[in-house]
């Protein structure tokens, strides 16, 4: 997809603009929804209006017209299956949305899920399949490249610079920005992304690129688990006659339909888990992890907590120690440090025993 030549940032230009992200670049605070059930899904078709997207044939099959007519099927596919639940869409018709406002719009609906859909497109015509993608710091030049195609429709908006915090897609180190982000919803984001390419294995597009992670702009902002997935390549001739036809789109759509239902029914199993857990027992011993100690009691929507709603408060003569997961050995806390820690770096195991926390 093209987009205009853009001056580059100069080094020093730069500097500036990254420590000002790291004072203005919005945390992923925790969404409003608790996340124990799907209440609302968002299903966010990419592109539209000027915006059409990757496209082959002189303009012939465009990716906005597929990924809205695959969103509008899998939309009527969950509210056939879940009348209860509120599938909302970013657009329905053929009109240019604001990559800003597609995330914006799913955290004031209070979204528990966001499902961006796209095309991919490349110049190698034999490259085929699927990849779904989680808000990260993309690792590989592929996936940078995919990122900047994806991300480069905001230079088309009016004040993109001062929308977007300074920044310019075309630049790598732009994406800087998003290995400063904590994103507290990654574990389900990748579970979801999980199950739609694992569905996506049954065809009718059977080569699966995986599950990815990059600095993608329509995700970044999202404060509930967000994925984009990228259904096949319109360059590939074969991925393309299933695109552009009826039956390919419903398959597809199906699939990601199946991964809802199962990450639905995951999501629920896991808050019914946890509702049924009796309080602590005084005499009770057990492993958690510790993420924080302050010295003043935190409120549940402090910044420090980085959206966590998981977690004890257990004060201590000197600190408020705030503890998340309950764990039987210590070798399993132990298992579980890792992920803590990608939220919260200092994270250690600690013991409790009779309400009290030692190492
Ligand atoms: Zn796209």
């Amino acid at each position: 997809m093209p987009f205009k030549e853009k001056k580059k940032i100069k080094y020093a230009t730069f500097a500036l603009l990254f420590a000002l992200f790291g004072i203005v670049a919005p945390k992923y605070a925790a969404a409003d929804n608790d996340g124990s059930a799907i209440k609302t899904v968002v299903i966010d078709p990419g592109h539209g209006g000027h915006d059409p997207g990757t496209n082959w044939g002189n303009g012939k099959y465009k990716e906005k017209d597929i990924v809205l007519s695959v969103s509008l099927k899998l939309g009527q596919l969950i509210k056939e299956k879940y009348p209860d639940i509120k599938v909302l869409y970013t657009r329905t018709t053929d009109k240019y949305v604001e990559l800003s406002e597609r995330s914006d719009f799913a955290n004031r609906n209070r979204a528990d899920l966001f499902i961006s859909v796209h095309v991919n497109s490349t110049g190698t015509s034999s490259v085929t399949g699927t990849e779904t993608f989680v808000m990260g710091t993309h690792k590989s030049e592929s996936n940078f490249e995919l990122c900047k195609a994806e991300n480069s429709v905001i230079v088309l908006e009016d004040d993109y610079q001062s929308k977007y915090e300074g920044f310019d897609p075309n630049s790598p180190e732009s994406y800087i920005i998003f290995s400063l982000l904590q994103n507290v919803h990654l574990e389900q984001s990748l579970r979801f992304a999980e199950l739609v390419q694992q569905k996506y294995k049954s065809g009718p597009i059977y080569a699966n690129r995986g599950v990815k992670q990059g600095g993608l702009i329509v995700l970044w902002k999202s404060t509930m688990p967000a994925v984009l997935t990228e259904i096949g390549f319109l360059s590939n001739a074969k991925d393309r006659s299933i695109l552009v036809s009826r039956e390919g789109q419903n398959k597809i759509a199906g699939n990601i339909f199946k991964a809802f239902c199962e990450y639905k029914t995951e999501i629920e199993q896991i808050h019914g888990k946890t509702e049924g857990i009796e309080k602590l027992r005084p005499d009770e011993e057990y492993y958690a992890i510790q993420i924080l100690s302050v010295a003043k009691p935190l409120g549940p929507d402090a910044g420090d907590l980085k959206g966590l709603t998981d977690y004890d408060c257990i004060k201590t003569a000197n600190a408020y120690k705030y503890i998340t997961g309950r764990y039987n050995s210590r070798n399993e806390a132990q298992r579980n440090l890792s992920a803590v820690r990608k939220i919260f770096k200092g994270a250690f195991v600690v013991k409790i025993t009779n309400g009290k926390i030692g190492i």
